[in-house]
């Protein structure tokens, strides 16, 4: 199922096994290219009987993938990095089409997305137990570390490929063989990863792509044969997802949503935190650690604000392709829909003033039926009202007064989620301070939104369960095993 973009080809397939399936036993999806509403494609949609065929043919690729050896499996894993770089262009570009990021925003994730794969290939001749200490009576006891097997990727739309590099690196490293479970929004760019898994000489039936809806991800969830879920996405879904598969006791690492906050202290390089503000519109605020929130300190606002305001009015809306545009259109025009109103609602309630922004931006006419939103500011936001507390996924902060650190901290903790936060203070005695009380699973001081695969990235509470990166990341993906010899 194929269509022409502006220079590649967007194709969907499912791989299963040693077959790339043209074609999905369940109806196909037209996509539609964000940046200007028109059918650019059509997504091949597995069926249940596919996603069944998918999950017989990771369980199958189990003895397979095992046998080749973790130093085997090491160098395959790297080939895979060296094959997406060879590929990149393709990547990039499909990747821009099929979500209306701008294409620019891929030359980054392309590199850290190799960057992860080739990290947890080197995980792969790593893997290893502990010896327990000895028992009174001469027991020896070890503890090995075993992969789950069939392991279930689940995943959302917004950044395709590091999303497919995040986790199935560590899964394949630990030895298990994946089912993966592309959002139907962006089926194109796993179906050239999967292509890229078989050049590589990963060998068929170790990673399976099944494109599909709800239906397919549910009917994985729910397999016996599949022993673990990885899931990115939603968190309504999440919880969706531990119902169905609580009858089976179905271990889950989940990577939800946020509410990031940026806190400015009067100390702060405030021309650096605004241009890393200003830098988050590259996702249109469709990140899920995007810096939603801006705290700034009373003594500094005006000028944290005078700085930021031009910053955010300059970034560039419109076509994708081109290398100057900064921000795309949303997802859909239902994401489109949605956040114009929460604007909209937001500004008639008064939970804030808006300062810039608010509605669709003047786009070339060609772009006139694309899905954009104006980079928006509200200033003086109620951090207790839904600007302050709701997960938007648009391009809209909310400015939150403070003068007072301990209740800034309060406020900033106030949310149900705990995904990351960012300090911007030149004391260190403040940053340590403020790291130590927030609760979220990443904090930066001067800095945003990093990746490193080296660092374990997840989120408290609501933000989800478990970790990718480094070697938690890795050990999501094993479970442990403790043999006695008396
Ligand atoms: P979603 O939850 O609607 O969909 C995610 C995936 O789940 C899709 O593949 C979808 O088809 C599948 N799915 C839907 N219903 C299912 C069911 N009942 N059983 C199994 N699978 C099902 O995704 P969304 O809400 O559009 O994604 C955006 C969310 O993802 C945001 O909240 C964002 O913050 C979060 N996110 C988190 C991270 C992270 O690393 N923490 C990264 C990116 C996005």
């Amino acid at each position: 199922m194929s269509a022409a973009t502006a220079s590649h080809e967007l194709v969907s397939e499912l791989i299963i096994g040693d077959q790339v399936l043209a074609a999905g036993s369940a109806d196909p999806l037209p996509h539609y290219y964000a940046a200007t509403g028109e059918v650019n494609g059509q997504a091949a949609m597995a069926g249940t009987d596919q996603v069944e065929a998918a999950i017989a043919a990771a369980k199958a690729a189990l003895p397979v993938w095992e046998a080749l050896g973790p130093v085997e499996r090491r160098e395959r894993l790297r080939r895979l990095a060296d094959v997406i770089e060879r590929w990149g262009d393709r990547f990039e570009s499909i990747s821009s089409a099929e979500t209306g990021i701008p294409r620019q925003g891929f030359i980054w994730r392309l590199r850290l997305s190799c960057e992860w794969i080739r990290t947890y290939a080197g995980y792969a001749d790593k893997v290893h137990g502990d010896i327990t200490a000895s028992s009174d009576d001469g027991t020896i006891e070890y503890v090995r570390r075993e992969p789950y097997g069939v392991v279930g990727i689940i995943i959302t739309w917004n950044s395709p490929l590091l999303s497919l590099c995040m986790k199935i690196p560590a899964a394949l490293a630990a030895g298990n063989t994946v089912v993966v479970k592309p959002s139907e929004l962006t089926p194109f760019t796993p179906t050239l990863f999967g292509k890229a898994c078989l050049e590589a000489g990963i060998p068929a039936g170790v990673v399976n792509i099944v494109s599909g809806g709800a239906e397919a991800g549910e009917y994985i969830t729910t397999h016996r044969d599949v022993e673990k879920i990885s899931f990115t996405g939603g968190l309504r879904t999440a919880a969706a997802m531990m119902r169905s598969g609580a009858a089976l006791i179905k271990p889950f690492c989940f990577e939800l949503g946020g509410k990031s906050a940026y806190m400015v202290f009067p100390d702060a390089d405030l021309d650096l935190a605004a241009t890393l503000v200003s830098k988050e519109m590259s996702n249109a605020g469709q990140s899920c650690k995007f810096g939603s929130r801006l705290f700034v300190h009373d003594a500094v606002y005006t000028a944290f604000r005078d700085r930021l305001l031009p910053k955010i009015a300059a970034v560039r809306v419109g076509d994708p392709e081109d290398e100057h545009t900064t921000m795309g259109p949303l997802i859909t025009s239902a994401a489109q829909q949605r956040v114009l109103s929460f604007i909209e609602n937001a500004r008639d309630s008064g939970y804030g003033t808006l300062a810039l922004g608010g509605g669709k931006p003047s786009v070339e006419a060609r772009f006139a039926d694309g899905y954009f939103v104006e980079p928006t500011i509200f200033e003086d936001v109620e951090p207790g009202s839904p600007l302050g507390q709701d997960e938007i996924f648009g391009p809209v902060f909310g400015m939150i007064r403070f003068t007072d650190e301990a209740t800034m901290i309060e406020q900033v903790n106030a949310t149900p989620f705990g995904l990351a936060n960012y300090v911007h203070t030149r004391d260190l005695r403040t940053a340590h301070r403020v790291c130590a009380q927030v609760k979220s699973g990443t904090v930066y001081v001067n800095d945003a939104n990093r990746r490193n695969p080296g660092a374990p990235f997840g989120g408290f509470r609501r933000s989800g369960i478990g970790s990718e990166g480094g070697r938690e990341g890795l050990l999501e993906f094993l479970r442990t095993k403790t043999v006695g010899i008396a």
